[in-house]
């Protein structure tokens, strides 16, 4: 099978061809840290895992080299420091532990390199001094701006002129900038900035501007040209379009060979976004859900959809969850088949279709059911190794059905475990009354004991 993605430069899925099929070099930009991450912004982390895990499988797992950064100096982060006294690097370190410890309860892996802003000012540096020297930027009263029109293709990502920017004028518009479309490469500091974030250049103190972040920490991590980029959608402009710029006018070759980017998550019919209000921290969402349930949730939109955030939206994930780990258990102890995937490699192939993956995982489980039915053991054994090579494609079915179904921490579950050794114990002795007061008991928290041939189980319900 080619792997074919969907490329948003050339406006159609292309197949996968590497530069180096021995280093695969994807880069997705990442969080901005200064506060909790909502599940909009998880979107992205979560399915450029996929694609990870997918280029994982199929080019061997040393070969990936995915960098993800953090964005630690910022406007906004500023903006917090200024208003809390609290340390810029304390408030970024807060909220990049937090993040991580959000996304990995997702199942995401981390990634094989986190550069943080702050650590690569100096090949910021370089490269604005390049494109200084070589006439694409120059210094006005309040940075070192980008010239838009020095570049005849700039725009060519998005489609989008110099003159649709934002010189559509309801932003300020600077006076030192020769063009309206021209962009920040280093804003020479303000008087009460914080000192942290702060820093010497050639051209005078200051900070520099977001998108040269990136250009600057993909070179040095993955090298001028990268196979995969990718972000949200509300990265291709201006954010990618101004990486384009910077990179390729200063080092004459192309930045990535294919750009990726997701769609939006909405919720009440609206982009899910901090400034709109219409947010749910993945913080507060793990308190009720198991962090697989979200990605799960996540997945069954196709990545460059549109996908609508609802309660609705989180029951059915847990339901078909359920129902998968449950087919699980049933065919648990048939080990050392052979995984051949049906339909989820494949799928997942096609530009990253999750949908049509998961539909495939679930008829894998119904597979599974009809196979333990029947008690044919071969088809056992073939659809435990399918539903666990397919989950791991996924992220997903990462637990056993054991630690699915009874969740919780391992005091609680200890605890359990011994009250309904307490009820067999009980049934052995003939002592009903107590078997069935336990039983009672465990039923008023949520736990179900199964009685079955292999002795008594409990989940929760
Ligand atoms: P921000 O904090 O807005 O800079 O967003 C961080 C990342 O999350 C970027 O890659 C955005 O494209 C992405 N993102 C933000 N909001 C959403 C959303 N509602 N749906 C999907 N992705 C989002
Ligand atoms: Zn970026």
């Amino acid at each position: 099978m080619t792997l074919r993605i969907y490329d948003t430069a050339a406006r159609k899925k292309r197949v996968f061809e590497p530069q180096d099929p021995a280093r695969i070099t994807l880069y997705v930009c990442g969080p901005t840290v200064y506060n909790h991450a909502h599940i909009g912004n998880a979107r992205p982390p979560v399915v450029f895992d996929v694609l990870r895990r997918l280029l994982m499988a199929r080019y061997g797992e040393g070969a990936v080299v995915y960098a993800r950064n953090i964005t630690d100096i910022e406007d906004k982060i500023i903006a917090a420091a200024l208003e809390t006294g609290v340390p810029i690097a304390e408030i970024t370190q807060k909220y990049a532990a937090i993040y991580n410890a959000d996304v990995a309860a997702l199942n995401v892996i981390p990634p094989s390199i986190e550069p943080w802003a702050t650590a690569h000012v100096p090949e910021m540096i370089a490269i604005i001094e390049k494109l200084v020297r070589k006439q694409y930027a120059y210094v006005g009263e309040t940075g070192v701006w980008f010239s838009v029109p020095s570049m005849p293709d700039y725009g060519r990502l998005s489609g989008r002129k110099p003159e649709d920017n934002e010189a559509g004028a309801r932003v300020a518009v600077e006076p030192d900038k020769r063009d309206p479309a021209d962009f920040a490469l280093w804003k020479f500091a303000k008087p009460g900035e914080p000192e942290d974030a702060i820093w010497d250049s050639p051209w005078g103190r200051g900070r520099p501007g977001w998108h040269i972040e990136c250009s600057a920490m993909a070179e040095k991590h993955l090298g001028r040209t990268i196979d995969i980029h990718g972000g949200g959608i509300d990265l291709v402009f201006p954010h990618h379009e101004n990486e384009i710029a910077q990179s390729e006018c200063a080092h004459g070759q192309e930045l990535a060979r294919y750009w990726m980017h997701n769609g939006f998550l909405d919720m009440g019919g609206e982009k899910m976004s901090k400034s709109l209000g219409n947010i749910v921290t993945v913080h507060d969402l793990l308190k009720d859900w198991p962090g697989e349930v979200l990605r799960f949730a996540l997945l069954t939109a196709h990545y460059r959809a549109q996908l609508d955030w609802t309660e609705d939206l989180l029951k059915q994930a847990k339901a078909t969850l359920d129902r998968i780990y449950g087919a699980l258990r049933r065919v648990w102890e048939a080990e050392g088949g052979r995984a051949t995937y049906r339909g989820v490699h494949e799928a997942l192939e096609d530009d990253l279709n999750t949908p049509e993956a998961l539909a495939a995982l679930s008829a894998i489980a119904s597979a599974a059911n009809t196979a333990a039915d029947q008690k044919d053991t071969e088809m056992m054994k073939a659809t435990r190794a399918d539903l666990l090579a397919a989950g791991k494609l996924l992220g997903l079915l990462t637990l056993t059905p054991k630690e699915w179904e009874q969740g919780g921490n391992s005091d609680e579950n200890a605890r359990i475990d011994a009250l309904v050794q307490a009820r067999v114990d009980a049934r052995a002795a003939k002592d009903w009354a107590e078997a069935d007061r336990i039983r009672k008991a465990l039923a008023e928290e949520g736990v179900e004991i199964m009685d079955g041939p292999g002795g008594s189980t409990w989940r929760r319900i």
